[in-house]
């Protein structure tokens, strides 16, 4: 009986609106996102054919391809720009198993750009002793060749901390947090005894491989990086098989591993944002700003971090084409290349795109997720308290009710591609979805995927999304650059500064 009411009440509407005006094109945009959106669609190309898209890759080159194919589809001008080169890695298959004390298939992720190992390589696995000291190190280094080495600090347990508050004692929290805290601090210790560069001396003694394991704090989850390995091969494996290898380790019970990793070297390969545009039709030389990442981590299909919030600006870029098709001022939407390893392609495009800083009316970021906008952002700029109030009137009432203004809050000066701009005092502002279940499940983890998606939301803020720019495209006046005073930096005891802006790494490292 509870199951059939539950599908009925599904089947209803699922989003009465109130529109507080008359505006049509309004009601068209909420008719076209939430009654025809291309959410699901998108996503599917974007996370499952796909895939990762981590700087440099023949993935993220992909998503280029297919959003430049996508625009024009629509009839919408889009294009590659060139912003600099980075270093080409291409994952294959990796396969990862314990051979002794007893086989057993493990779960791992190579780091990103981690050499691979040429065929199946077997070896010990070692974790570093507790007693070693930077006088004891040669000794131990001397026996390390073919063997894979454990270069993290193991969890005491992978069980997620919200779980333990609802079910443990509270000493038994307590005794957790302090074995957690010296497990740390211990091994903190014993790789502080091989000196500053850790991997570079475990590679120079000839071993097979680094193990770590950076668990996210959730069920399942791990956030996985890159390596500085050059030789060897970089794995990061879960918290619980790198666990059961550290016990095994240290209780002298000789674990062995064969790993298996395929990673090429692609050398280096040239980088692009790709950039649409509506141009402007009263006030071409005037910009609204739609902005979000392209490229992701790779150890899943980078859903929330940040095909989400691609699909966010890609859709309200279809449905401002099909509402509204000759803005007033020029509506661009940048999909960054490069943002995880140093919000490089935005910092790029503000360089090469002095009149888009000069003449910006207003951006929107986003970069956190799938769950409905629960913030807007001011980002410090005074005049948002002016403008936004006027474009939130127009959207339906039901959603301005989801939606806190922060004006003109503060400048939030990390963590994005807004930064890239908000440096130079032009006014890009976050688009924010709630942050902590992101944060501990999907953001840089294993888990990034398609599943993920809350598309009911998603459908949702990419109709606000075109809302906003259509809001801020026919305001009749330009936003001003003034800044509220930043907080105090308590070294100095003076108000911080916007800026300055951080040149962006045009080429990879080494
Ligand atoms: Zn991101």
């Amino acid at each position: 009986m509870f199951r059939l009411v539950l599908l009925v009440a599904l089947a209803a509407p699922a989003f009465a609106q109130h529109f507080p005006t008359d505006d049509p094109v309004i009601r068209e945009m909420w008719a076209e996102g939430m009654d025809r959106s291309q959410t699901e669609a998108m996503a599917h190309v974007l996370t499952d054919v796909i895939g990762p898209r981590l700087a440099g890759s023949q993935g993220l080159e992909n998503a280029q391809d297919w959003l430049l194919e996508t625009y024009a589809g629509w009839g919408v001008d889009a294009r590659r720009e060139e912003y600099g080169t980075w270093n080409r890695w291409e994952a294959g298959a990796l396969h990862v198993e314990m051979t002794a004390p007893r086989v057993q298939s493990l779960v791992a992720e190579m780091l990103a750009w981690t050499p691979g190992t040429d065929g199946p390589v077997e070896g010990p696995v070692v974790a570093p002793p507790a007693d070693l000291t930077p006088e004891t190190a040669q000794a131990w280094l001397a026996g390390l060749e073919g063997a894979f080495v454990l270069t993290s600090p193991p969890e005491p347990m992978c069980r997620a901390m919200q779980e333990l508050e609802a079910n443990a004692r509270p000493e038994t929290i307590e005794r957790l947090e302090a074995q957690r805290a010296s497990l740390r601090a211990d091994w903190r210790q014993r790789l502080s005894a091989l000196g500053r560069d850790v991997a570079g001396v475990l590679e120079d003694a000839g071993v097979a491989g680094t193990l770590s394991s950076r668990w996210s704090g959730g069920w399942g989850a791990n956030k996985v990086f890159s390596t500085g390995n050059e030789r060897a091969v970089g794995l990061d494996v879960s918290c619980e098989d790198y666990g059961m290898l550290a016990r095994l380790a240290e209780s002298e019970n000789a674990p062995r591993v064969r790993v298996n990793a395929q990673a090429e070297d692609g050398g280096v390969v040239p980088q692009f944002n790709v950039v649409a545009e509506m141009r402007g039709t009263e006030l071409p030389d005037e910009y609204i700003l739609l902005s979000a990442h392209l490229d992701s981590w790779h150890a899943a299909t980078g859903a929330t971090d940040n095909a989400t919030g691609t699909i966010v600006m890609l859709e309200a870029m279809r449905i401002l084409k099909e509402t509204y098709p000759n803005p007033r001022r020029t509506i661009l939407a940048g999909h960054w290349g490069a943002e995880e390893v140093g919000l490089i392609g935005s910092g790029a495009f503000r360089e090469d795109h002095p009149e888009v800083v000069a003449g910006l009316q207003v951006g929107f970021n986003q970069d956190n997720g799938t769950w409905r906008f629960e913030r807007i952002e001011g980002q410090g700029f005074l005049d948002t308290a002016e403008h936004l109030p006027v474009w939130m009137a127009a959207v339906p009432t039901e959603v301005q009710a989801q939606v806190v203004v922060e004006v003109p809050g503060e400048q939030n000066n990390r963590g994005s591609d807004h930064t890239s701009f908000t440096c130079a005092e032009a006014p890009v502002l976050r688009l924010q979805s709630p942050y902590d279940e992101y944060r501990q499940y999907t953001w840089h983890t294993n888990l990034d995927t398609y599943d993920k998606i809350v598309f009911d939301d998603l459908r949702q803020n990419a109709t606000l999304a075109a809302m906003l720019v259509y809001g801020a495209s026919e305001d009749p006046e330009r936003m001003t650059r003034e800044t509220a005073n930043l907080p105090v930096n308590p070294r100095t005891g003076e108000p911080r500064e916007f800026g300055p802006c951080r040149e962006p790494r045009r080429t990879a490292p080494n």
